[in-house]
Formats: C-alpha cells, structure tokens, sequence
C-alpha cells in the first residue's frame, strides 16, 4: 500500500492557496452548469491547449444538444476546426451524446452520475464511446463535482518530486494514492489537479525545474 505522508500533502495544500478553483468558461449550452458541456469542452480539449474558441464556437452554432447530434459530423468539424483533429473529435462528441441519449431514454444527461457510486460511475463514463478514463475523470471532478483526480503526467513528475509518492510509480498508481489521500474533499482534489497542472508546465518543468521560483519549494524533497 503507498503511503501518502499527510503532513506534506496538508502543507503542499496550504502553499497552494484556499481557493477552490472554479472550472474555465461558462456553461451555457443546455442547461447553466450542464455537466454534459464539460464533457463536451473535454473532448474538444483533446490533444490542444487552447480550444476556447471552439467550444464557444460549437455553443453558437448549436444551441440544443438534439441539434448538435443531428448535425452532419462534416459540418461539426467545421465549426470546431480551430481545436485541431476536428473530424476524430466530431465523432467522439456524437458518440458520447448519443451514449448518453440511448442510456437515458432520449435525454442527452449525466444527472444520474451525480449520485451514483464513484466506482460506477467512473466505470460507465469511461467506457462510453468516444470517452476515456481521463475524459471521465475531468467530467467527474469538474462537471459533477465528484472527488476524483484526473491521471496527468505533469502533476505525476510534480507530485514525485514532492515527495508525495514515492518514485518509481506510474502516474496511474500515484494519482490512486493520493485520491484515497484526498478522500471526498472535491475542493482539494480540484486544488491539487489544476493548480499542480499549471505550476508543472511553468516552474517544474521535466528537464529544467525552476526551483527558486516555486512557492513549494519549502515542503519539496527535490528542491
Ligand atoms: S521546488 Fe522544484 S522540484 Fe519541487 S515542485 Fe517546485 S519546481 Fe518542482
């Protein structure tokens, strides 16, 4: 069993702030807060940094989630041109939204994830088509407010230098070790995932960490 050492993870929490930080854009395709908008914002995040423009773009065109599954998969694919593999990603967003229709009577929704068990859900989400385990993972945490921790190979190399895991793990196992560490608290876990995202690819860079720069470097073992 991997041991997660709780007075680091509590200090590397307080470094990185208090603030829970909240998901990046509005939500206004079908319902406001639509956990099926931040699948669909996922998928468009695919293999990009910036899909912004696309997702925003999709929203305009297709105001319905009806209206974007009758649309041609060509003319999806137009709309989202920007976000790169815009013809792979038309496809895997019809196929989730059709998975969700055919699950839930006709209704494109992910309310019934709300409650369901956390192993379940995270199960049936993964193994939707057009959706992976991390897609899932995002849609979970982000979109439904789920405690789980989406695998990222930046927080891994971030959270092994830490010394929150120790080395050798794959990013699989260290990011189980920490979720079990972080239990339901979702705002934590968002904490985590987002803020050591964005602090990997800035400071804790794989070749060239930046260590002097890094408000982390206090609690750091490789500092
Ligand atoms: S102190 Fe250095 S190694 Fe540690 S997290 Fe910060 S940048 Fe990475």
């Amino acid at each position: 069993m991997i041991v997660v050492p709780r007075d680091k993870l509590r200090a590397v929490l307080a470094a990185l702030g208090d603030e829970d930080p909240a998901p990046e854009g509005d939500q206004v395709i079908g319902l406001p807060g639509d956990p099926v908008d931040e699948l669909v914002g996922t998928i468009l995040s695919q293999h990009t940094r910036d899909s912004a423009a696309a997702h925003a773009a999709l929203r305009a065109a297709f105001p319905t989630w009806d209206a974007l599954r009758a649309a041609p998969e060509s003319l999806v694919a137009e709309v989202i041109w920007s976000s790169g593999l815009a013809r792979v990603k038309a496809h895997r967003i019809h196929l989730a939204l059709n998975g969700l229709a055919e699950a839930n009577g006709g209704q494109v929704t992910l309310a019934p994830l709300a409650t369901a068990p956390l192993a379940d859900a995270r199960r049936w989400l993964a193994a939707l088509p057009g959706v992976g385990p991390k897609t899932a993972a995002c849609v979970l945490l982000f979109g439904l407010g789920r405690p789980v921790l989406p695998v990222d190979d930046h927080v891994h190399r971030c959270v092994t230098r830490l010394g929150l895991v120790p080395p050798g793990l794959t990013p699989v196992q260290s990011h189980a070790a920490l979720e079990g560490a972080l239990g339901d608290d979702t705002a934590a876990v968002r904490l985590l995932h987002t803020r050591l995202h964005g602090l990997s690819r800035e400071v804790c860079r794989r070749d060239a960490p930046r260590c002097t720069e890094c408000p982390l470097a206090p609690c750091c073992d490789f500092a």
